[in-house]
């Protein structure tokens, strides 16, 4: 049998790719979330975090040895230059990781899930884009209702993300998710189908 089809899914915070993703996992569709494997790479006690504290101090630990995510994301979403160092260093590892488990990946495709499929090299993984796509005004309605933070830091980071016309023009497939989540059930059902084909025919 020949390799699963390499699905990659972007859109930026809060567009929906989780809310994609999850329907797929629950049709059995193996999806690398390049969130989680940016969280493992920089977990407790790893090499990573080491440098990381060894570059921004202790103060950007937490009392557990943890990483103080909040702390780590108000620096560098202000200042570019710590940004870019700390993207130097983990986004290598977070490569590596995700490169392993697409060439393990069982399912008829795989997912690779990042927000960042665009902007960098990721986008070398894979053969298919899928973008989930919003107004900025609905991204930022979202992302704030889901999370706990300021408006501020959700337009610093929408900022820091390539534009939606960007992203629309690198779109194999488009999803429009600025309706219902039923509506979104019915494209997730269609492009399910489309990708199994795309994969079957290869
Ligand atoms: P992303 O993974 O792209 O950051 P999420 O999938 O987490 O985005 O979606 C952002 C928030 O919006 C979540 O709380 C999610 O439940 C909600 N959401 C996603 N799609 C819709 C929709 N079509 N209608 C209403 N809420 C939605």
């Amino acid at each position: 049998m020949s390799e699963p089809l390499r699905v990659g899914i972007t859109g930026g915070i809060g567009s929906g790719k989780s809310a994609v993703t999850e329907r797929l996992t629950s049709r059995g569709i193996e999806v690398v979330d390049a969130d989680i494997v940016a969280r493992e790479v920089v977990a407790t006690g790893s090499p990573a975090l080491q440098k990381i504290a060894q570059h921004f101090g202790n103060d950007i630990l937490l009392a557990d040895g943890s990483l103080d995510r909040a702390a780590l994301r108000r620096i560098v979403f202000s200042d570019p230059d710590q940004r870019l160092w700390l993207e130097g260093l983990t986004h290598p590892l977070i490569g590596e990781s995700i490169a392993r488990q697409l060439a393990t990946a069982k399912s008829p495709y795989v997912v690779l899930s990042s927000p960042l499929l665009l902007e960098g090299s990721q986008r070398n993984f894979v053969e298919h884009i899928v973008v989930v796509d919003v107004a900025e005004s609905v991204q930022l309605a979202r992302t704030t209702a889901r999370d706990n933070n300021s408006e501020e830091l959700v337009r610093a980071i929408m900022a820091a993300q390539i534009s939606r016309n960007s992203r629309l023009a690198a779109a194999d497939t488009v999803i429009d998710n600025s309706g219902a989540l039923t509506d979104l059930d019915q494209q997730v059902d269609a492009l399910h189908e489309k990708l199994l084909n795309l994969s079957a025919a290869r």
